[in-house]
């Protein structure tokens, strides 16, 4: 084997185990960023008394519902104390200050329910439909409009712009595009891509049933302005199809 075909393979398990280490995290990764923070601080005052009592106290502050899972997972990873969470769990997380990631201090991130929208993009909807919300994120200079389905991120479809409409009968170009939004690399041979027609909207579905996500692109006939990029799950994509198609239809025609 050469050189760069074995430095390329390196770097496809790096990636690889990265995507498996972040799907197994018990909490968002930006909320262990938190913690360590916190942990710095009140180590630096309180010191260690070899328990977990400092964490567990940022978790209840912060009110994480499964606190026991993150106790245990930071056990698992050589945080059994606080002063061990630092030295041996915050290294896990250097790939958030990598610099092609953007992160934003928190104090940046301002999130807000909405109940309708209405953009100079010519998007507009009136009235959410349930089970349905639409969240505002704005990040420094940048609005993201996500709806979701209850209170989980397992279904969540964005609203985009600049759909890429000549690529529209591109198998290819599809598929590809699932394996960069996933990051997922290898088991890639049962990819699909499917074309659904509803009332106003073309759609385009991309699913494997080697892995979860399930990815869907939603234009409506009459503009390219717009559209929605939905994620969700495998074993729920269908149902979340047809609420979908209820979202859309309280999307208004111009
Ligand atoms: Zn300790």
């Amino acid at each position: 084997m050469d050189k760069a075909k074995h430095k390329e393979m390196q770097n496809q398990l790096a990636e690889k185990e990265l995507v498996e280490f972040k799907k197994r995290l018990p909490i968002d990764e930006n909320i262990f960023s938190q913690l360590f923070d916190f942990l710095d601080v009140e180590l630096s005052q309180y010191g260690c008394d070899h328990t977990t009592i400092l964490t567990k106290k940022f978790l209840d502050k912060n009110v994480v519902v499964n606190a026991i899972d993150v106790i245990d997972w930071l056990e698992d990873n050589g945080g059994g104390c606080d002063c061990e969470v630092l030295a041996n769990v915050e290294d896990l997380f250097d790939y958030l200050n990598l610099p092609i990631k953007k992160t934003y201090p928190t104090n940046q991130i301002k999130k807000q329910k909405l109940n309708g929208l209405k953009t100079d993009f010519g998007f507009s909807i009136d009235k959410i439909p349930s089970p349905w919300t639409l969240t505002e994120t704005i990040l420094g200079n940048s609005k993201i409009y996500n709806f979701q389905i209850g209170k989980s991120d397992s279904c969540v479809a964005g609203l985009a712009c600049d759909f890429p409409i000549t690529q529209l009968d591109n198998d290819k170009f599809w598929t590809d595009l699932w394996i960069r939004e996933t990051e997922l690399s290898y088991n890639l041979d049962h990819l699909t891509v499917e074309r659904m027609e509803f009332e106003n909207y073309f759609a385009i579905l991309v699913k494997t049933k080697d892995w979860t996500p399930v990815k869907i692109w939603c234009i409506r006939k009459s503009t390219e302005k717009w559209f929605l990029k939905m994620t969700t799950e495998l074993s729920r994509h269908k149902g979340d199809i047809k609420e979908l198609e209820k979202l859309i239809s309280h999307i208004k025609t111009e």
